[in-house]
């Protein structure tokens, strides 16, 4: 089996299962639970609370979540929440997962002025980070964007917009859904959303990382844990194995790299690929094969026990709006496959790929 769906989810490392299920065998109290047994598992979450702050480089607080979905929720709707008192201007832009766009249509639904900028419409990725920063005014409470696009991997510059929005709108929230850019490239902003299955931990966990003085009200209401913000008992052992799989995480390694430049020559060698894949982090490379539609190429490769992603992310026979907002044809979305790599993937198993890519393209091209 060679896995090269690692956008969608990674497999657990061996030392996230370790953690976890030594959390589960000798460590299972309710961290709210005032004993000892209690205690021990507040000191899991701590521990990984302060993994999490080392690897973003920040001081302020974590929240854990059940995910990054809930955490961009929590983010969107807990600002807005908190702040619409002081303006109802949101911006955002057209490539965002679904876990943020949708809270902003409801958002929009509720009355809040929703900005969205396409970076298909800017000639290159400044411009529209030029856009994103041009768009905040002193009505704007959030700007919410993400470091890394799941489709192409595409990259924002959170860096360069977080300095340009504060140093003029102090007082705008600036939000990034940090889930494939966590471990890969530098984020900053007053809240991130965090997922532990995207970087060998489990799924269910996730985290939201929070600025000191930002405001951000509940979306969860219950017993008041993680200082109100997310009620609900903390999955220790789901926290123990992101914290395990974080530190497993290697830093400043060249093997992306590595593995893009060898995957780029490979495609050359073969006829009507075009890569859609730019200002993109390594690991994230999305081709289209002209001519084949991406799920006749996903299932073929999978009979050679190949797993890969149908990039255009099609949903009810409509071709995905993030690809067009990235630049991408109709036609080429619609032949779009995304590979993404992890640290376990090898040169071989590129080529490998490619073998099978170039058997698909003479079996099924017209
Ligand atoms: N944002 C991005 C960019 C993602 O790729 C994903 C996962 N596909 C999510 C959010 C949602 O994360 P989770 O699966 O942890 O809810």
């Amino acid at each position: 089996m060679i896995y090269l769906d690692n956008a969608a989810t990674t497999k657990p490392c061996e030392e996230a299962i370790e953690a976890a299920a030594k959390c589960m065998r000798s460590c299972f109290g309710n961290p709210s639970s005032l004993h000892k047994m209690g205690i021990e598992a507040e000191k899991i979450i701590t521990s990984a609370k302060k993994t999490i702050l080392n690897r973003l480089n920040k001081e302020g607080e974590i929240f854990f979540t059940s995910g990054a979905t809930e955490s961009n929720n929590l983010a969107i709707f807990g600002t807005a929440q908190a702040l619409k008192r002081r303006g109802n201007r949101i911006v955002t832009t057209a490539i965002e997962h679904p876990s943020v766009a949708e809270p902003m249509k409801i958002l929009a639904g509720r009355g809040f002025e929703i900005i969205s900028i396409k970076p298909s419409e800017y000639e290159s990725p400044q411009l529209f980070e030029d856009a994103l920063i041009d768009a905040v005014n002193e009505k704007t409470i959030l700007l919410s964007f993400m470091s890394v696009n799941n489709e192409t991997g595409y990259i924002t510059d959170s860096n360069r917009i977080y300095k340009a929005v504060k140093r003029k709108y102090p007082t705008c929230v600036i939000h990034v859904d940090g889930v494939q850019g966590f471990c890969k490239v530098p984020i900053s902003a007053d809240l991130i959303s965090l997922s532990s299955h995207k970087i060998h931990g489990i799924k269910g966990v996730g985290a939201l990382y929070k600025a000191k003085n930002t405001r951000l009200l509940p979306i969860v209401y219950g017993g008041g844990q993680q200082l109100g913000l997310r009620s609900g008992t903390e999955p220790v052992d789901l926290i123990a194995a992101f914290d395990a799989a974080i530190k497993a995480y290697p830093e400043n390694f060249t093997l992306f790299s590595e593995l893009r430049h060898k995957l780029m020559l490979l495609l050359e060698q073969l006829d009507g690929i075009i890569v859609n894949s730019k200002n993109s982090v390594d690991n994230i490379v999305n081709f289209s094969v002209i001519g084949i539609r991406s799920e006749i190429m996903l299932h073929f490769l999978e009979e050679k026990g190949i797993y890969v992603s149908s990039g255009s992310a099609c949903s009810k026979g409509k071709i995905s709006p993030v690809l067009e907002a990235l630049g991408v044809s109709a036609q080429n979305a619609d032949s779009a496959v995304r590979v993404s790599f992890c640290r376990n993937n090898t040169a071989n198993e590129l080529e490998i790929l490619t073998e099978a890519l170039s058997e698909g393209i003479k079996r099924f091209k017209r």
